[in-house]
């Protein structure tokens, strides 16, 4: 069974420019999502949400804001017929030196002791930042940066999606 491994912040969800989303009423999805989304629904992959929350290290969230959050995410994105199987997601920070931060595997490695099924180098990372290139490298996966903001130079990823209906599509053609 092929996966993919979706970004939250940034991916789905407009990213603030102090990277914390802190309420669910602050949750924006970006343009061409539930659309994007569709198609994925349409395919045959198991779809996860994998995030970095340095705001739970920080102590400028909870866990219980960031699950407020996440469950927004969740809601909005409902209609688009895609069944997220499970949020992973790393409450650390850099100085914590965990195994779970992306661009580490342990959220990757927890979702594979969890799901025997995934042929990882068959499965999708799409995320908006390095941390995600990177993570799809050390797992050997495939890759699409959705670079909506122009942040990165195009030779960092496999593909560069301008939003996640670009992503769907590629995926989609890549079959
Ligand atoms: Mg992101
Ligand atoms: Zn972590």
């Amino acid at each position: 069974m092929r996966a993919i491994f979706l970004d939250r912040d940034g991916t789905l969800n407009l990213e603030p420019t102090d990277e914390i989303v802190a309420s669910a009423d602050q949750v924006i999805l970006h343009t061409n999502v539930i659309e994007g989304l569709q198609i994925l629904a349409g395919l045959d992959y198991k779809i996860f949400i994998l995030t970095n929350q340095i705001g739970i290290a920080q102590k400028r969230i909870t866990e219980e804001q960031f699950q407020a959050v996440n469950q927004k995410v969740l809601e909005l994105i409902a209609p688009s017929g895609v069944q997220i199987i499970k949020t992973y997601f790393c409450p650390h920070q850099p100085a914590d030196n965990c195994d779970c931060r992306k661009p580490k595997t342990g959220m990757i490695k927890q979702l594979l002791a969890e799901n025997l099924d995934i042929d990882v180098s068959n499965s999708w990372v799409i995320g908006d930042r390095l941390s995600d290139v990177g993570l799809a490298q050390a797992i050997g996966s495939r890759m699409i940066l959705v670079n909506m903001a122009g942040k990165y130079i195009e030779d960092t990823a496999e593909f560069v999606a301008h939003d996640l209906l670009d992503a769907a599509q590629i995926i989609q053609n890549e079959g």
